[in-house]
This record gives C-alpha cells, structure tokens and sequence, in this order.
C-alpha cells in the first residue's frame, strides 16, 4: 500500500444559513468530504474524516464557522473509514446513521480496513449510537432536514442529507464527482432504482462524497457507468476470466479519463457476485485483495494521500 505524500488542504465552501460543505481535494482514496451544519442549539457534522490530523482540522473549521458551538450530531452517511472513523473525536455527540451502518462499521473496526500501512494512524472506532431504516428529520432551527436512504447502492446503508427548502443534497458515496463510482461493498443491480429516487427529489446543488460540488448532471455519467460494467460483466461472466483478467482487457471508452479508473476491477467482483445469483452485498474478495488487484491494474500501488499540509504552509 503506498502512502503518498500531502494532498491539498481542505476547503471550507458557504452554502448560506449556516450550512456549509467541506471539501477535501482532490478527493482520491481516503479524502472524502463533509458537511457542516452551524445551528443555534449546536452543531451537526455530515461524516467525519478517516485520520485524526484531519478531523481535528474539521472540528476546527465546524468551531469557526459555529462562533465555538460543540458539535452534537454527527451523521455518518456509510460505514467506510474515510467518512466514520473520526467519531470518536466527538464524544459528547449523538452519532445517527442507518441501521446497516452500524453493523458494517463493527466488521471493519477490527478489520483489514485498519491496515497501518495506509496511514489512518490509532484509531478507536465510535459505532452509531442512533439507528434508523429509512427516514430521519433533523432540525436545523425550525428547518426540517431529511436523513434518507433509499436502497442498496453504494453500500446497504447508504443516508444522503437532504434540504428540501434550498433543494440542496449532501449525497455521501452515491456520487464520485469527478471520479469513477465503486460498489464493492454495495449493490449494483439496485443502485438504479436509487439514482431515479436521488434525480426526483429535484436538487440543484449536490455535495458529493467525493470531489467538487456538482449539481444533478452528475446522475447521467453514474448511470451510464453502471450500466457500462454490467454489460462488461455480463459478456465475460461466462468465460471464466477474473475480474483482474476481465478489467485489463476491456476498453473503458468514455470513461477512461474519469479519475480511479482501476475501481473497475472491484466493480467487476461485485457484478460477478450478482450474476452468481448471490444476495445483495454478498462477501466478495477480501478488501486488502481487492485494493492489490487494483494497484496490479494500475501498474503500482493505490495512493492514500492522507497526510495534511502544514497549516501555514
Ligand atoms: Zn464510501
């Protein structure tokens, strides 16, 4: 596992009231974004960030931008490291999630995920404290915020936090922008029927899990892509190649100047997994082999870029 060096630092973006996005460039492994919510009675952090150097630098910016009012709420949106394994730096607060998010996030916590060599450093993994299957309200003043999850995509947990009011969406994982999608731990077959509840909620600004602020364009590229390994997956399933064999031989097309194009190899497990006839999230190759196979595709070692900046750099 390669650990690279610095990213850029992470950029505080006002979406006005009080709600701001939290962008960590350029948005690679590891460096997912956040969402800040400043209200009256408190704080509420859309997911965390995957090391300790930088959820601290989060907590900070939630303090500016919330004249010093703690943080009482944090959602995760999906257990993945990245966006759950700074909770434990917020102790007084309620950590809410789906109800699958719990249980995936106790899987990994002493899982490969943990791997020192990709750089999280210590880290003491927080479960959700508060649990929900489909809708949650959160109150932001009297502004009523929905918590939802709308299926199996991503992964089976997947909660976006959405502002009907502003038709704003803090989309978390369901959408890469800028960047390829990857379903190893979730659902592909499903994640259509997902797109369709995402494209009819109407927002106009969506904060992804990943990468720049987008708005609803981004839907049709996910789709396509989708669409694009399940056609791959279905052709080769038959030849008894592996998804290693599978990815390297296939012509990615206008998605090959999309950023991670090596999560086809993860992908393609996943399609295979359903064109077994196997259940949604079904146990697949092992993560560590997964991100090897990767690296194998690439030519060399995913990178986790997840060291700061020097803050006065
Ligand atoms: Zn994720």
């Amino acid at each position: 596992m390669a650990v690279a060096g610095p990213a850029n630092e992470p950029t505080l973006v006002a979406l006005g009231g009080g709600v701001h996005a939290y962008l960590q460039p350029e948005g690679g492994w590891g460096l997912n974004n956040a969402g800040i919510i400043a209200s009256p009675a408190g704080t509420t952090l859309i997911d965390t960030a995957m090391t300790t150097a930088r959820t601290e630098r989060l907590r900070d910016a939630a303090a500016s931008v919330a004249g010093g009012r703690p943080v009482r709420t944090v959602v995760n949106t999906h257990h993945h490291p990245d966006h759950t394994f700074g909770n434990s730096l917020f102790p007084q607060a309620t950590i809410v999630a789906h109800d699958h998010c719990r249980i995936a996030a106790a899987r990994v916590g002493d899982g490969p995920s943990r791997d020192p060599s990709i750089g999280t450093g210590p880290v003491e993994v927080r479960l959700p404290d508060l649990t929900f299957a489909t809708l949650a309200h959160l109150f932001h003043g009297d502004e009523p915020v929905e918590l939802r999850h709308f299926g199996n995509a991503h992964t089976l947990e997947d909660v976006v936090v959405w502002f009907p009011a502003r038709k704003l969406l803090f989309a978390g994982d369901l959408i890469f922008s800028g960047a390829t999608p990857l379903v190893m731990d979730g659902c592909l077959r499903g994640y259509f029927a997902v797109i369709d509840a995402l494209r009819a909620l109407g927002a106009e600004t969506i904060v992804c899990g990943h990468g720049a602020i987008s708005d609803a364009s981004c839907f049709d590229l996910l789709e396509r892509y989708l669409h694009f390994v399940q056609a791959v997956a279905a052709e080769a399933f038959p030849s008894g190649k592996t998804p290693l064999e599978v990815a390297r031989a296939t012509d990615l097309g206008e998605f090959a100047s999309i950023a991670h194009p090596e999560r086809l190899v993860a992908n393609l497990h996943r399609a295979f997994s359903e064109l077994r006839g196997e259940p949604d999230g079904a146990p697949i190759a092992p993560v560590p082999q997964l991100f090897r196979e990767m690296g194998e595709y690439l030519g060399h070692p995913l990178e986790w870029r997840l060291s700061l900046p020097c803050a006065h750099a």
